[in-house]
């Protein structure tokens, strides 16, 4: 499976063939090639949420140089800021915070106050999508945490693909895992997680943004639970789409 030699070599088909590969594979199997090929150019995409820290704890085993990352979009909940620092402090490294360009009040003062309740669309591009995408600059690839079943426009996440919103590769280790497997992931490893999962948020983003779901409701139906929206568009085509 040795088919990529540098980013710019990268033939989707070759990909394609590749994700087809992996998908008999473990997730810690998908790593391990990912973080051998892309030594140096490959980093974890990490909310803290369940899907994340599973992974964090994946890859420290293999190799615990891979930097880690966060959007710190200054709306985060205090649990988050907590797992965040437990994760910490268990794989003895820091998560590399990745702030928007703009602070709170200079958002407000351009667009007015609680921007998330009125365009959050826009909101999310100025505090997610736009550092998201100065920071991998630096990267060739990396790794997010979304699964096949979270949501229909993640049902057809490969393995591995090529990123075309933000130019790189982008491994999805768990795009086969369900959140049962998951949670018997963190539970036999001891993993770190966010105390909100305890309370009825399996999907966890900004705290305007996020509420948790009653009995029966869709797990990602506590996002934007106000608006159609229910991506950030970090994993959308959101150069045709908007931020979203
Ligand atoms: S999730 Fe909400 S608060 Fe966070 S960036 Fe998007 S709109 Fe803004």
């Amino acid at each position: 499976m040795d088919v990529i030699q540098t980013i710019t070599d990268i033939d989707p088909t070759e990909l394609e063939s590749l994700s087809k590969a992996f998908e008999q594979k473990t997730p810690q199997e998908v790593l391990q090639w990912g973080i051998g090929k892309f030594r140096g150019e490959i980093t974890l995409a990490c909310s803290f949420g369940a899907e994340d820290v599973a992974l964090v704890d994946m890859i420290a085993r293999i190799d615990s140089t891979v930097p880690v990352f966060y959007l710190d979009t200054d709306y985060l909940f205090p649990e988050t800021a907590e797992v965040r620092d437990r994760i910490a402090a268990r794989y003895g490294m820091q998560p590399v915070a990745v702030k928007p360009l703009v602070t709170l009040e200079e958002q407000s003062a351009e667009h007015g106050t609680d921007l998330f309740g009125r365009q959050p669309d826009l909101c999310c591009k100025i505090r997610k999508v736009e550092p998201l995408r100065r920071h991998l600059g630096g990267f060739d690839a990396w790794v997010t945490g979304i699964r096949r079943d979270q949501a229909p426009s993640r049902a057809n996440a490969a393995l591995v693909e090529f990123d075309k919103i933000f130019n790189l590769v982008k491994f999805n280790p768990l795009a086969t895992w369900t959140s049962d497997d998951v949670w018997a992931y963190i539970r036999a490893n001891d993993v770190p997680y966010n105390a909100l999962h305890d309370r009825n948020y399996p999907s966890i983003g900004c705290a305007p943004c996020t509420r948790p779901v009653k009995p029966g409701e869709d797990p990602r139906a506590g996002r934007w639970a106000n608006f159609a929206k229910k991506e950030c568009g970090l994993h959308l085509e959101t150069d045709k789409a908007g931020a979203r």
